[in-house]
C-alpha cells in the first residue's frame, strides 16, 4: 500500500497498449496518480528514428488537448515555443484570389498547428520523469484475455513473445485496436465503422529560398472545391503541410504527369509555383492516398479489467479537427474519474464508459458533416450570412449563443450538448434567415 494524497491506495499495475499520442499522455496521467504503468508500443522508439512517418505530419490542437496537456505540464512549451496560431481560415478561390475567415472574431481565440512526431516525443520524453513508468517499443500486441488482465507482446526484433499480465489494461492502439478486436468477443459489445469514399494524399510547399512561409502562416488554408479540397497547415521549419482530399476514384483518374497537371491548373493554380511542379509531380505520385474511417462502439470497458481510449474508442474523420483533441480529453475525463472514484477501477471504468460514448458518437457525427462545410458550404453566400450572424449574436450575448464551432473548439462543453445548442440555435436562426 502506498500514501498518496493523503489517502492510503493500492499502486495498480497498468499496460497502455499504443504509444501514440494518447496512450503516452494517459501513461503520464497514471504515473501522477502513482500507478505502476508499462508502456508497449509496436513501433520503434520516434526519438530515436525521427522520420517514422505518421499519418499526418501536423495537426490542429484546441482547448480541450490543451488543457489536457496542461494537466502533465506540457502544454505551456507545445503552445507557446512550438505551435503555431491559426486565427482564421484562408479561402483560396479557383483564380487564386484568397479571403479569410476568423475562427473567433469576438475574442481572437485561435488553433495551433502542431507537429504530431514532435508532441508525441514531448509527451515520450515527459514520461522519463516518472520511475513508474517503463516503456516497451517494437513490441506488438497479438493476444489478450482482457477479463483476466493477461497480454501476449510479440517483439518485432527478434519474434520471440512475451507474456504480460495486468491489474488494468488501456488500449490506446489507434483505429485498428488490438484491444477493440478482443472486446468485440464481448457479448452486448456495439460497434459500426465506416470507410469514406474519400481518401488524403499529402503534399509539401517548402519554405522559400530565403527560408521564410510562402503564405501568410497564421491560417489554415482551404481550397474548397465542392465534392473535394485541398488545406495546408504551417511547420514549424516554414514549410506547409498540403493534405488533397478527394474521391479515390479522383485520384485513380489521375494517372500521368500532364493529367496531374491539367488537374491543379484548374482546380489549384496558386498551389503550383509554390509546391514547385515536379515536387509536386514526385509527391502525388511517390506516395498513394490512405484512407479515412469512423468508428463507433460501446461499452468502452470489460469489468474492471480493461478499457479503450482515443481513436481505439471513436477513431473520427479528420474534418473537425478534433480526433487528437477528443483522444487527450478522454484522458483528462478519465484523471477526474480516477480522483472522483478514489481510484476504484470498476466504478472508473463504468462512469466512463457510460458518459463518454454520447460525446464521441456527436463528434464522430460533426465531422462527418463539417467536411461538407470545408468543401464545399464555406463558398456560399448562405454560410456566409448564418456565420455573420453567429459571430453577432455571440458578440451580443457571449454566455447565451456560442457558436458551434466556438463551442466544439474554444470550450471544453461536451459534444453532445453543443449539437443540442446548435439545434435550437437553428430553429432561432429559421424564425428570420
Ligand atoms: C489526415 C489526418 C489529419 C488529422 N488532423 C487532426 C487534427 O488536426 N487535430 C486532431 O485533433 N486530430 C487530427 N487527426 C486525428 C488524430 O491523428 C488521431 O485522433 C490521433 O492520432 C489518435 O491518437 P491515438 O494515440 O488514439 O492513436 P494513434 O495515433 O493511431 O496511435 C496508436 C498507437 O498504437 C500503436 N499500436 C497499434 N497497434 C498496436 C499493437 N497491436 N500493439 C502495440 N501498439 C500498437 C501504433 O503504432 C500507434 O503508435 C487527424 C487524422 C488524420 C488521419
Amino acid at each position: 500500500m502506498a500514501l498518496q494524497n493523503g489517502n492510503t491506495k493500492k499502486k495498480l499495475d497498468i499496460v497502455v497498449v499504443g504509444g501514440g499520442l494518447v496512450g503516452s499522455l494517459e501513461a503520464i496521467f497514471l504515473a501522477k496518480r502513482g500507478h505502476r504503468v508499462s508502456l508497449y508500443e509496436y513501433r520503434e522508439d520516434l526519438r530515436t528514428t525521427p522520420h517514422v512517418r505518421g499519418r499526418s505530419i501536423n495537426l490542429a490542437l484546441s482547448v480541450r488537448g490543451r488543457k489536457a496537456l496542461k494537466g502533465v505540464g506540457v502544454e505551456d512549451h507545445m503552445v507557446n515555443e512550438h505551435g503555431i496560431p491559426m486565427r482564421a481560415r484562408m479561402i483560396h478561390r479557383p483564380d487564386g484570389t484568397t479571403y479569410s475567415i476568423p475562427y473567433d472574431a469576438r475574442t481572437n481565440q485561435c488553433i495551433y498547428s502542431v507537429g504530431r512526431n514532435y508532441l508525441n516525443n514531448i509527451l515520450l520524453k515527459e514520461s522519463e520523469n516518472y520511475d513508474n513508468v517503463k516503456k516497451y517499443f517494437n513490441h506488438k500486441l497479438i493476444k489478450s484475455n482482457l477479463r483476466n488482465g493477461s497480454l501476449t507482446f510479440l517483439k518485432t526484433e527478434t519474434n520471440e513473445t512475451v507474456d504480460v499480465t495486468a491489474d488494468l489494461i488501456i488500449g490506446a492502439d489507434g483505429a485498428f485496436s488490438a484491444v477493440r478486436k478482443e472486446m468485440m468477443k464481448q457479448p452486448l459489445f456495439d460497434f459500426s465503422q465506416q470507410y469514406i469514399e474519400h481518401g488524403y494524399l499529402e503534399l509539401c510547399i517548402p519554405a522559400s529560398e530565403d527560408g521564410v512561409f510562402q503564405m501568410p502562416p497564421n491560417y489554415l488554408h482551404i481550397w474548397p472545391r465542392g465534392n473535394f479540397m485541398m488545406i495546408a497547415l504551417p511547420n514549424q521549419d516554414c514549410s506547409w503541410t498540403v493534405t488533397l482530399f478527394m474521391p479515390f476514384k479522383n485520384f485513380k483518374d489521375i494517372d500521368t504527369d500532364e493529367k496531374l497537371m491539367i488537374f491543379f491548373q484548374k482546380y489549384f493554380s496558386d498551389s503550383i509555383p509554390l509546391i514547385g511542379e515536379k515536387k509536386l509531380i514526385e509527391d502525388f505520385f511517390g506516395g498513394s492516398p490512405s484512407p479515412l474511417v469512423a468508428v463507433k462502439c460501446r461499452p468502452y470497458n470489460v469489468l474492471d479489467k480493461a478499457l479503450i481510449i482515443g481513436d481505439a474508442a471513436h477513431a473520427v474523420v479528420p474534418f473537425y479537427g478534433q480526433g487528437m483533441n477528443a483522444g487527450f480529453e478522454d484522458c483528462y475525463i478519465l484523471d477526474e474519474l480516477f480522483r472522483k472514484h478514489h481510484d476504484n477501477v470498476a466504478d472508473i471504468l463504468q462512469d466512463f464508459s457510460d458518459s463518454r460514448w454520447k460525446d464521441a458518437f456527436a463528434i464522430s457525427d460533426l465531422a462527418m458533416y463539417n467536411y461538407i462545410e470545408m468543401r464545399d458550404l464555406v463558398t456560399r453566400p448562405s454560410y456566409r450570412l448564418r456565420k455573420a450572424v453567429d459571430d453577432f449574436l455571440f458578440w451580443l450575448l457571449p454566455d447565451f449563443w456560442v457558436p458551434l464551432y466556438n463551442s466544439v473548439t474554444f470550450t471544453t462543453m461536451p459534444y453532445s450538448q453543443c449539437v443540442k445548442n446548435r439545434q435550437w440555435q437553428n430553429q432561432v436562426t429559421r424564425l428570420f434567415l
